[in-house]
């Protein structure tokens, strides 16, 4: 049964989920992140006389999410996993980069405690918002006993930090969990797992983030019919450290996308594949003039890059 007792800690940075439009029934004309995460809780009457604390720590339209509020949530959460009295973590959120938030913290972030994502795509004033019962689901899972790592909490569905995809921009049922599934749903405030909570090995540059600013800076480019070799080589000029190419298919990349990326390998950045299809990763061999980022997505790929030259610093 759940955990009742402990404190779980809720932070907001925004999202729809907070927002507000003038109309009731304006579904995409509202603001994202309008709302504080207390006035979220206080709004859910489920949630009334738990051992709750809400922070907010920023209300931005996700879309705007950036390094420096990475860095600041990561922290955030940390203390908060580091109180002996917290069972765990909530992040209110919106969906837009929740999958690249979920994974930024997923290997980043030493979780032996739970901290669930969670986030909705109608705003807090729709007739019938999506945002109290995922925010209810995320508490749930967030007390269930067992519970580590980071997971989100959406549509009644529980999804790895590693797994988590948008797949769709408008309806409710706007997230999937790739080839792996979600990792199980929240059933009338009954968590059922399909498997066990994943393991989170940790990035060895999570030891040494380090100033957000100072990040390498790791852009994405799409390849496509009529892709252009200027434009990764302006992605260089511009002080590209790394880049993701979400390439076609299994990871395949423009001719003259490929003889920029040997002009850009050859200036000392780190190129690597991955896929625009939303589904299946690239399968790479070891021969590839361009190595695969596996399984991950673009926007994936483009954190471990990161990460991966922040860990080559050392
Ligand atoms: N643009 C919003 C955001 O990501 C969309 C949402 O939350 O559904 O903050």
């Amino acid at each position: 049964m759940q955990n009742t007792a402990g404190r779980v800690v809720i932070i907001g940075t925004g999202g729809t989920i907070a927002g507000t439009a003038a109309r009731a029934d304006d579904l995409v004309g509202y603001t994202a992140g309008a709302l504080g995460v207390e006035q979220l809780v206080a709004a859910l009457p489920a949630l009334a006389g738990q051992a709750l604390e809400a922070h907010t720590l920023a209300q931005l339209d996700s879309s705007d999410m950036d390094h420096a509020t990475w860095a600041a949530l990561r922290e955030g959460v940390a203390a908060q996993l580091a109180r002996p009295e917290v069972v765990g973590v909530v992040v209110t959120h919106g969906t837009d980069t929740l999958e690249e938030t979920a994974y930024f913290l997923h290997r980043t972030l030493a979780a032996p405690k739970p901290v669930v994502l969670t986030a909705a795509m109608r705003p807090a004033t729709a007739p019938s918002p999506d945002g109290p019962q995922n925010l209810l689901d995320a508490v749930t899972l967030v007390r269930w006993p067992g519970a580590r790592g980071v997971a989100v909490a959406f549509g009644g569905q529980v999804y790895a930090g590693t797994d988590l995809r948008k797949v769709h921009g408008f309806r409710i049922d706007a997230f999937d969990g790739g080839d792996a599934g979600p990792l199980g749903v929240v059933e009338d405030g009954r968590p059922r797992l399909f498997r066990d909570w994943p393991d989170a090995p940790l990035h060895p540059a999570a030891q040494h983030l380090g100033e957000p600013a100072a990040w390498p800076v790791v852009d994405i480019l799409t390849s496509h019919a009529g892709a252009r070799g200027a434009t990764l080589d302006a992605l260089v000029a511009a002080g590209a450290r790394g880049i993701v190419i979400a390439g076609t298919g299994n990871g395949s990349v423009h001719q003259a996308l490929q003889a920029a990326a040997a002009r850009a390998a050859g200036a000392g950045v780190t190129v690597r594949r991955a896929s625009r299809c939303q589904l299946g990763g690239v399968v790479g061999a070891p021969a590839d003039a361009l190595p695969s980022a596996g399984v991950l997505t673009p926007v994936q790929a483009r954190i471990e890059l990161m990460l991966d030259l922040l860990a080559a610093r050392r």
